[in-house]
């Protein structure tokens, strides 16, 4: 856990969100400032700040994760598939330094990298 980071805030229920889902070990809910119809957040509740600082002993929850990702996208409508983001790092674009799976979908999604 860590004090001053938004997604722990959320995770413990003390910055209100729209819960998708929530078990001992993750925490998935709505993103505030969605770019699809579908835009939810898988997040680990042990604070892991990105995909750069994963270790082995994270493997358990991050493979719970992917496994949770097709069950709860079909619940939210997604039968037919959804692009599944991480950005990692500021090298990645990552905004909030606690670690999260970006489930999008519905309408039209767009080919993930415009290529010129
Ligand atoms: P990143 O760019 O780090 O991969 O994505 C961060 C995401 O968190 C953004 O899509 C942003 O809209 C979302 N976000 C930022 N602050 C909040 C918040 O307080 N509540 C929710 N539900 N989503 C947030
Ligand atoms: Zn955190």
């Amino acid at each position: 856990m860590s004090e001053d980071c938004i997604f722990c805030k959320i995770a413990r229920g003390e910055i209100p969100s729209k819960k998708v889902y929530e078990d001992e070990d993750v925490f998935v809910f709505h993103d505030i400032n969605p770019v699809a119809p579908v835009h939810f957040m898988l997040i680990p509740k042990i604070h892991l700040p990105s995909l750069l600082e994963a270790e082995e002993c994270h493997a358990a929850v991050l493979g719970k994760m992917l496994v949770l990702a097709p069950k709860l996208a079909k619940e939210q409508g997604l039968e037919k598939g959804f692009r599944t983001v991480i950005n990692s790092g500021k090298g990645g674009g990552q905004e909030v330094f606690h670690l999260h799976i970006h489930i999008i979908g519905g309408g039209n999604i767009p080919p993930m990298v415009k290529r010129t």
